[in-house]
């Protein structure tokens, strides 16, 4: 948005002021949030804290959701008792974190609630030399709690006593009015973790808001400080996005910011302003399928797609547009491991080092990418080879190579919530063949120019071993 409302009556995001802010305190009849929506494992945690005279409160995208008639992912809790009095009143607990104590509360079917105690810093941000803090430093009151989270949306907590919501930002007038803004000063936040640049972008996709003028501002003032967050965090971050159901609007977003090129760099040389380039909405419109996917998941049919698919999926238009896949002529022999190598290279320096993708996910997104090749190629018409179809690999490149056609138009199936109903392959269950033991073993097979990008070796070559496919 570019036209922002002012101040509202509290204190419309501002940083906590060394005198202590007053909350508003909505009652049951100014917010849409009941008890009952509470999960009945996340109640019994609030009644005990209560009941051991603690204070316990529902924060952080359970309130936000509850607000917004969505159904939360989890029930977060924040309370007043430290780690080491959650872990007593709670038998079947552990601790977990090293810097901020979390505790973790076990139920019946797997079910786990998080109760966290109510702290003045972010998990994220040092002391001002740079020191990372420690953890007995870091405890706070509510209002400190408030302002140590990142979006308004995201900073208010429910209390059962009173059934109140209690907001110290203006978050709900934030909520109400459609606004994604941080709370605090953005520019000093978003330098504190630049992560939070990427949590606006998300939040803003998924709920639809505007972001407000002053935090968009900041955000393209930060954008480049991005990739100072450490590589894993950022990997875990964009699966996170690309697993929400929302990965087309969150690109999307994305693509209207700086983040979008500063996050994936590479693909500058076929980007137009706000993604209206071929290459950006051929990503798209795969994003838009494997949302299509998540959001037909469900607790009877759960979906899980492994991460090399979904980063091979992200890489797609690119590796295509800039290694010229499928191409006019199937890849073979010479061709095909050259080719081979130089994607494995520009994927690991160019997404492997900046995201931390371990050395067997590499691997594979460079064996689904180079694949597009021989699925282009080697189907008739009719459909493909008995050879080609035996191979292990070949439903997930088959799946990839769906999801190419689709990204140029063509070909609606696209994938399917079955395909990808399954569960993940226990480690050791995949196991990935180089392309240096294929090429010295094909050529003393003997198999002359054949099938070079495969070989008849049981179990598959220049791909993926799974078990559960062979
Ligand atoms: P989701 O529905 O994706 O879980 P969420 O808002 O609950 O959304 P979490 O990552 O679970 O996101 O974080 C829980 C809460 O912790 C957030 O709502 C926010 O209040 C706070 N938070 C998370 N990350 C940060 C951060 N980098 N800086 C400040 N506060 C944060
Ligand atoms: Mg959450």
């Amino acid at each position: 948005m570019s036209s922002l409302p002012q101040e509202n009556k509290t204190t419309a995001g501002k940083p906590s002021p060394a005198a202590t802010v007053e909350a508003a305190i909505f009652p049951e009849s100014e917010h849409p949030i009941r008890e009952q929506q509470l999960d009945r494992e996340a109640l019994k945690v609030l009644y005990r804290l209560r009941d051991a005279g603690f204070k316990g409160y529902l924060v952080g995208g359970g309130v936000r959701d509850l607000f917004l008639g969505k159904k939360p992912k989890d029930f977060d809790i924040s309370t007043d008792a430290r780690p080491g009095q959650l872990r007593r009143l709670f038998r079947n607990s552990r601790t977990i974190g090293r810097r901020f104590r979390l505790v973790q509360v076990f139920f019946r079917g797997n079910k786990i609630i998080e109760v966290s105690t109510l702290r003045s810093r972010s998990e994220y941000e040092e002391d001002g030399e740079g020191e990372l803090l420690a953890s007995n430093n870091t405890f706070g009151t509510l209002e400190e709690d408030a302002f140590r989270r990142d979006l308004t949306i995201n900073s208010l907590f429910y209390e059962i006593e009173g059934r109140t919501v209690i907001d110290y930002v203006g978050g709900v007038e934030d909520l109400n009015r459609g606004i994604i803004r941080m709370v605090g000063d953005p520019d000093q936040r978003f330098s504190h973790d630049p992560a939070r640049m990427l949590r606006v972008v998300r939040h803003a996709a998924r709920t639809g808001f505007a972001v407000d003028a002053a935090t968009s501002e900041a955000l393209q003032r930060h954008s480049s400080e991005l990739m100072l967050c450490p590589p894993s965090r950022l990997r875990d971050e964009i699966l996170k996005d690309l697993r929400s159901g929302a990965s087309k609007l969150w690109a999307e977003q994305c693509m209207t910011t700086p983040l979008w090129l500063t996050l994936f760099p590479f693909y500058q040389d076929y980007f137009q302003a706000g993604g209206k380039d071929e290459t950006s909405l051929a990503l798209l419109r795969i994003l838009g399928e494997i949302d299509r996917v998540y959001q037909s998941s469900s607790e009877e049919q759960p979906v899980h797609i492994e991460e090399h698919f979904l980063f091979a999926a992200l890489l797609l238009p690119w590796a295509s547009a800039h290694f010229k896949l499928p191409g006019e002529e199937r890849l073979r022999g010479p061709q095909f491991h050259q080719c081979f190598a130089a994607l494995r290279e520009d994927i690991g320096e160019r997404f492997g080092v900046p995201f931390n993708i371990p050395r067997m996910a590499k691997e594979r997104i460079s064996t689904l990418l180079i694949n597009l090749s021989t699925l282009h190629h080697a189907g008739n018409g009719k459909g493909y080879p008995k050879w080609l179809k035996k191979k292990s690999y070949y439903q997930e490149c088959k799946r990839l190579y769906d999801l190419y056609q689709l990204s140029r138009g063509k070909g609606t199936a696209g994938i399917s919530v079955e395909d990808f109903a399954l569960p993940e392959p226990k480690q050791g269950e995949v196991e990935v063949i180089s392309a240096v033991q294929e090429a010295s073993s094909s050529s003393s097979r003997g198999r002359g120019g054949g099938n070079p990008a495969f070989s008849s070796h049981k179990g598959g070559i220049f791909g993926l071993r799974s078990r559960r496919h062979s």
